[in-house]
């Protein structure tokens, strides 16, 4: 049994592609699904993932930021693009509030338009909300019923969020956050009444650097990559009050049963 990094940035060149997978793949962490946050990600990401067909996967979508990239043809160049065997869901895509790169109604035509795809295509979502949760909540309850799941990724959110995204079926994507003792009270009590059939653990790599790693920074240029995915999944032990292998397994079967990622066994071959 392995793990799986749901959330990597890997089309971002401060990760160096073949040291990092070597990395990851010596802390066991050999399935990687790489984020696809605008057509042109989307792509690259595809094409990644196709060098390691057994280790890498892809999503295809435009994050809120890019929002306001999407027009009449974006929605049929992504439905072309997931067709690839590596594509297990559609994402990352939501409303960020945070910063309005790009404004809420562009967002949400974005998001809407993807949220259609996920559910033609019978694939899974991929979520990033920031500053927006009621908006993105209500969109999500009107897609609830033809959509085939998905991850709230990178969940910061409090208990009462959760419990909302745990009534729609989703998975809830824990990160590095959970490791800061400043910042991360509100998501460690979250944490705690988890479901651990609905975790997932991602590093949302290079961002997000856990806090208390080994001082590793010549090796990693201060970045964070999929080999810290255990270090996370400490954190999220100790929290949960489970030994480390419960996490461990049930986080892979989660991630293989929501993303149809093919077993580890048969990737072995
Ligand atoms: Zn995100």
């Amino acid at each position: 049994m392995s793990w799986c990094d749901i959330g990597v940035n890997f089309i971002d060149s401060r990760l160096e592609v073949e040291p990092v997978i070597a990395r990851s793949l010596e802390a066991e962490v050999n399935q990687i699904i790489i984020t696809g946050t605008s057509v042109n990600v989307s792509k690259a990401a595809i094409d990644l993932a196709q060098s390691s067909p057994k280790h890498l996967f892809s999503t295809v979508g435009v994050h809120p930021h890019h929002a306001s990239e999407f027009n009449a043809q974006t929605q049929n160049t992504l439905r072309k693009l997931a067709v690839s065997s590596q594509v297990v869901a559609i994402g990352e895509c939501g409303l960020d509030y945070n910063r309005n790169f790009s404004t809420p109604a562009e967002q949400i035509y974005a998001f809407e338009q993807q949220l259609e795809l996920a559910c033609e295509l019978k694939l899974p979502v991929f979520l990033h909300e920031r500053d927006a949760f009621d908006e993105q909540l209500n969109l999500l309850k009107k897609y609830q019923n033809q959509l085939m799941g998905g991850v709230a990724h990178c969940f910061t959110g409090t208990i009462e969020q959760m419990q909302a995204y745990l009534d729609l079926g989703l998975f809830i994507g824990i990160t590095g956050w959970v490791c800061d003792p400043k910042r991360g009270e509100a998501l460690r009590a979250a944490v705690k009444a988890l479901p651990i059939e609905r975790l997932l653990l991602e590093t949302d790599a290079p961002y997000l650097r856990p806090k208390g790693l080994a001082n590793n920074r010549k090796v990693d240029k201060g970045n964070n990559e999929p080999a810290y995915l255990p270090y996370i999944a400490e954190h999220v032990a100790n929290i949960m009050q489970l030994d480390l292998l419960t996490v461990r397994n049930a986080s892979m079967n989660n991630s293989q049963m929501l993303f149809a990622l093919p077993s580890n066994e048969a990737k072995n071959a």
